[in-house]
């Protein structure tokens, strides 16, 4: 109850910017790792709509150049790290070579494996709208409602 009252104060200062009619309940721009935990991971209840707005890669830099690739890149090198001082952990002899190109593939496979959780297909089938396009920020003092995605650039 406190909570309410708290929550109403504090959006008190925009009741007066609410447009009187929305076609989404929520749109997030970009699926990246913070789009994709405040896009709904259930489905919607009756009437409520959702839109997900990615220009580019599902996932974002998490799962396509950052957390993910960079860990499976990580893994590949400590285990060649772990070969070389081998001695270090009681083992005679030990050696390892390697092609980068496959070390790569294989980082493409843990992407490939992670991908469908971060998927257009995982989203829609939760109830979210998946549109590809780029937002665009409404000019300076003209705020749009509802936001469009538009396809491109
Ligand atoms: C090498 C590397 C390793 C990392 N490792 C870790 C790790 O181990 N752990 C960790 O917690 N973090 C890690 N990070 C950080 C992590 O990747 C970021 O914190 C995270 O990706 C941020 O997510 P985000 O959703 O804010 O942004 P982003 O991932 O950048 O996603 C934003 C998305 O919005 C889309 N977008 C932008 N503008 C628009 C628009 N106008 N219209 C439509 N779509 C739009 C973009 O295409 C993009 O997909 C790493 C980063 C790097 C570079």
């Amino acid at each position: 109850m406190l909570d309410a009252i708290k929550a109403r104060k504090v959006y008190a200062k925009w009741a007066q910017q609410r447009p009187a009619k929305a076609d989404y309940n929520m749109v997030v721009i970009g699926a990246g790792s913070a789009g994709l935990v405040s896009a709904p991971t259930s489905p919607p209840p009756p009437r409520r709509k959702w839109r997900l707005i990615e220009k580019h890669r599902m996932g974002g830099d998490c799962l396509n150049t950052g957390c993910v690739p960079s860990k499976a890149l990580i893994r590949s090198a400590k285990l060649l790290s772990h070969v070389a001082r081998s001695k270090e952990f009681g083992i005679d002899r030990a050696s390892a070579s390697f092609d980068f190109a496959e070390v790569m593939q294989r980082v493409q496979r843990v992407i490939t494996a992670i991908e469908p959780h971060d998927s257009v297909e995982r989203y829609t089938g939760l109830g979210v709208e998946c549109v590809t396009g780029r937002r665009r920020s409404p000019r300076r003092g003209r705020s749009r409602w509802p936001p469009t995605a538009a396809a491109g650039r």
